[in-house]
């Protein structure tokens, strides 16, 4: 354990208020960022950042990082047979390939300058193992469904309490409430899981209005559309983080504004399994919705690249619209960092390079072709439209650093990745 660490010569994206953006040095100490500017003395370490960007992690609203194993597995389907493909694998799969998928997604991730991440899945403990072996953030949400819809033993919203007393106040794990969607979850689920919200503060994320079907079904069972109808039923508001968000009127934009609510899209998975919808996210944005970024899991994406998922989002806003204004650099850097700390309750900890702040920080690669010629001008434009994830060289979390060169300072890479290729060839075996 390193106690202060000092980040020297860098182009500080500090995403304050301001978003200010320029040249100098980060100080942190036990875990804190406590001096930004140009910072004189020293520390236990000193990483020189040569005149790269120097972010805040990143932070992916949305995923299923368990699923990492069966990356590849249920590509180029119609939507209602790549359903079929998943839960089939999904209700068979065991503690090992969960924590070996876990470990090869958390790597995947941190490496990529994501250092939080937000999960919906059961079996939340083993996740928890590998988020808290790899040095990054979780806030893992347990699956909460109706009982009739379940693989899971016992009540879903019960072990979704017993994983929260389990892990509330751990450094690495945030423990939330995953809600599936309103396919399989009750008025009861979303109710009796808000009670919980209320009583323990735990985020809630659910699938929301990701395809047609779901938004005419869901009609056709209770004349209302998803959100409006989460809305007459009092659940929404400001701890709601709703996933996809795709197949929205206006009116159910509004009712998710009023509720303070936020949505994590997922433009990837969306376009990948074609389902059509595109979210309006600059009605979002004007009517005050927190606007944040996901990737979705690794069977609809299938990679957890977060700057991957920035660029793409800008870019088919812009696309879908006819119009190249809507959808900045710096409005998608605010989805994958300030809007999502806020999103997941943490504005007042994570998203920004301020002083207080947990020391959650991303050194990019100086000697990037790929992110230069680098002016303070050009820093956040490079950052979204021209760089990649492997341009990502340092990564702190919690003011230690688990990124060195590009390198996990935690776990051996050769053996995530054998434990990964193992796991998913026992899971093609049992297909077979
Ligand atoms: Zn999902």
């Amino acid at each position: 354990m390193v106690g202060s660490v000092l980040i020297k010569n860098g182009i500080i994206i500090s995403q304050d208020r301001e978003r200010r953006v320029f040249r100098g040095d980060v100080l942190v100490e036990n875990g804190t960022i406590t001096e930004v500017g140009n910072v004189q003395g020293g520390a236990d370490q000193t990483i020189d950042a040569h005149g790269a960007p120097v972010m805040p992690g990143l932070i992916n609203t949305h995923a299923h990082v368990a699923m990492t194993v069966m990356k590849g597995m249920a590509d180029d389907l119609p939507f209602p047979k790549f359903l079929d493909r998943v839960f089939a694998i999904d209700s068979d799969r065991t503690d090992d390939d969960l924590l070996a998928g876990s470990r090869l997604g958390c790597t995947e991730m941190l490496l990529g300058g994501t250092t939080t991440f937000v999960d919906l899945y059961y079996s939340q403990d083993i996740i928890a193992k590998a988020v808290k072996e790899v040095g990054m953030r979780g806030v893992l949400c347990w699956a909460v469904l109706d009982q009739q819809f379940t693989t899971q033993t016992g009540v879903p919203l019960e072990n979704c309490k017993a994983f929260h007393s389990r892990f509330s106040g751990d450094p690495n794990v945030v423990p939330g409430i995953g809600l599936q969607g309103v396919y399989v979850c009750s008025e009861e689920t979303f109710m009796r899981s808000r009670e919980f919200s209320d009583s323990s503060g735990a985020l809630m994320t659910f699938h929301l209005s990701e395809t047609r079907k779901e938004v005419y079904e869901h009609k056709e069972k209770t004349g209302m559309r998803p959100a409006e109808w989460l809305s007459s039923i009092g659940f929404l508001n400001h701890r709601c983080l709703a996933a996809h968000s795709a197949w929205l009127t206006i009116n159910e934009v509004r009712a998710l504004a009023k509720a303070q609510a936020s949505i994590s899209s997922c433009p990837v998975s969306n376009m990948k399994l074609a389902t059509g919808g595109v979210a309006p996210i600059p009605e979002m944005l004007r009517e005050g919705v927190n606007v944040t970024v996901g990737t979705d899991g690794s069977t609809t994406n299938n990679s957890l690249d977060m700057f991957a998922e920035m660029k793409t989002l800008a870019l088919l806003q812009k696309s879908s619209r006819w119009d190249p204004t809507v959808v900045t650099a710096q409005q998608a850097l605010d989805f994958a960092t300030i809007n999502a700390a806020k999103a997941i309750g943490m504005e007042g900890e994570l998203g920004s390079i301020e002083p207080g702040k947990r020391a959650d920080i991303v050194i990019m690669d100086h000697a990037s072709p790929g992110l230069r010629p680098l002016t303070l001008e050009n820093a956040v434009s490079n950052l979204v439209f021209s760089s990649c994830r492997r341009d990502v060289r340092t990564v702190l979390s919690n003011g230690q650093v688990v990124v060195e060169n590009g390198r996990s300072t935690r776990l051996d890479i050769d053996e995530v990745i054998e434990e990964g290729q193992k796991a998913m060839s026992q899971i093609a075996l049992k297909r077979k």
